[in-house]
């Protein structure tokens, strides 16, 4: 894009993304894979050369949404094209490899339909799309594949630029357990873990660019096994990589995001216990209490199982919190068995969770069975939601008095306003100066909502570094 001044600004690239934090990742990724040929980044599709909806197929209507979005995309295209530009749009994520070629004869003004294991491959794509006149290519690139290759072998270094102070860094991907309600098999393809080696150099990269903490990203992440750092034998878990992250000076907070309960191992409690950088908070999706829903679900695990991790975290870190995700309605789901999961949330008491209706997701298992009413899944997850809501209220407000250790991560919505986290990944407000943020520092929580809490920074308190993140709650 030439400015009237003759200014070259470059292409612009406008990326949607939709869904969970991996989603996040990837679109910086492809962010960094498209810089060298020449693309910034857009503030809107309207301004964009390239648009690039990065999609999610976890529940309903996923592909609905996208199709409406690329109908009001194909107006932007058309006015473009009628002032004498172009602009590339693209499909990728889970939707786009879920619907594969459908997209192409839905939506024909798409040029490129790529998967969450093929964008890698996007300069190139890129390129033969704009080797083509405008309007004369046939019809669109697709690439869905699930290559040979490990995509991160492909990508460049993440980019210098800033990447906030909390940042993430994807270190698994994929699954390979096949719940029954899931397409993340499907869509991800099979679990893969990137080397220590690369993970480190990633994170030594993120903190020496800004990162005060970093979560560590997996469909599945503590099924983690990269390879050993330095032609060492073996592979690392969960656990051990930590440590090794751990020794990373700057570093000072660090989470991971999410877990199965069946890939927990001694070493990943342990490190709760060991290393004072990993927050005392896990989010461990259970799905159910119900241990005849649960193995419907082929979930490997029963509701007791959960409850003596949650005991062996608890007794590693005694002031851990936990989340998790429930799914209401799974088919085969009685009042019982309802019953059951209410009894497991009462019995543990979260700081937070996410709930949901079950979704039935094409070609997966249970999407075949027979399904449960809408009304009966709405009022069951009204049910379970009421009480979660009560207990995340209950844990903040347990909050109010405490001293917590909040790294300030960007401006809040009023003047004078900073939102930070605590380790329990509270949202938390206070008023500061804007040279505050990227500090962590000691807060006092005088108030408490359903969603954040409100502290005030403790006078002439210097900086608190990770060994301090040990809070007495
Ligand atoms: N790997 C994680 C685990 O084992 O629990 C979950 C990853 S999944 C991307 C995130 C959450 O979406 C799940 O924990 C589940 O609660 C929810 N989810 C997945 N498929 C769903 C469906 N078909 N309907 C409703 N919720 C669903
Ligand atoms: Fe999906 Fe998680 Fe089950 Fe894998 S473990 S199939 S990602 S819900």
């Amino acid at each position: 894009m030439v400015e009237k001044d003759g200014t070259d600004l470059g292409k612009r690239l406008y990326i949607k993304t939709y869904g969970c934090q991996m989603n996040v990742y990837d679109s910086a990724r492809m962010a960094d894979l498209l810089a060298p040929l020449g693309y910034h980044i857009a503030a809107a599709a309207g301004e964009a050369d390239m648009v690039i909806l990065n999609t999610c197929h976890i529940r309903e209507k996923a592909a609905e949404k996208v199709y409406s979005e690329l109908g009001r995309l194909r107006a932007l295209k058309r006015a473009r094209a009628a002032s004498g530009g172009r602009m590339v749009l693209a499909v990728g994520g889970c939707v786009a490899q879920a619907e594969g070629a459908e997209i192409l004869r839905r939506a024909p003004h798409v040029d490129i339909v790529f998967g969450p294991q093929t964008y890698h491959r996007l300069p190139a794509m890129v390129a033969g799309i704009l080797a083509a006149p405008a309007g004369g290519a046939a019809r669109g690139l697709l690439d869905t594949d699930f290559p040979e290759e490990a995509k991160f072998d492909f990508l460049p270094e993440a980019a210098a630029a800033s990447p906030g102070v909390a940042a993430i860094l994807s270190v698994q991907e994929g699954c390979d357990k096949f719940c029954s309600f899931c397409v993340v098999p499907y869509t991800r393809g099979a679990e893969y873990s990137r080397p220590v080696a690369d993970v480190v150099a990633e994170a030594r990269r993120l903190v020496a660019a800004g990162a005060r903490e970093i979560t560590l990203l997996g469909q599945n992440v503590n099924a983690y096994h990269g390879a050993a750092p330095n032609g060492g034998a073996g592979e690392w878990g969960l656990g051990r990589l930590i440590h090794a992250l751990a020794e990373i000076a700057g570093l000072a907070r660090i989470r991971y995001t999410t877990s199965h309960p069946g890939d927990v191992d001694e070493a990943l409690i342990a490190a709760h216990r060991d290393v004072p950088q990993l927050m005392p908070f896990l989010h461990l999706p259970v799905q159910s209490g119900s241990d005849r829903v649960l193995a419907a679900m082929n979930r490997k695990h029963t509701a007791d199982d959960y409850r003596r991790l949650v005991e062996r975290f608890a007794a590693a870190r005694p002031d851990m919190a936990f989340s998790s995700d429930f799914i209401v309605g799974h088919p085969g789901e009685d009042e019982v068995d309802f019953a059951a999961t209410l009894a497991l949330v009462e019995g543990i008491g979260y700081a937070q969770a996410f709930s949901f209706m079950y979704s039935p997701r094409p070609g997966t298992p249970a999407a075949q069975a027979p399904q449960l009413p809408d009304e009966v899944k709405a009022a069951r997850l009204a049910t379970l939601q009421e009480l979660l809501w009560a207990q995340q209220r209950r844990f903040n407000e347990a909050c109010r008095g405490d001293v917590l250790p909040v790294l300030l991560e960007r401006p809040g919505r009023h003047p004078g306003q900073l939102i930070g986290r605590s380790p329990y990944l509270q949202s938390v407000h206070v008023e500061g100066s804007a040279h505050l943020l990227g500090a962590l520092l000691p807060v006092r929580i005088v108030g408490a909502g359903q969603n954040s809490v409100a502290g005030v920074l403790e006078a002439d308190v210097p900086e608190i570094g990770p060994a301090a993140a040990a809070v007495s709650a």
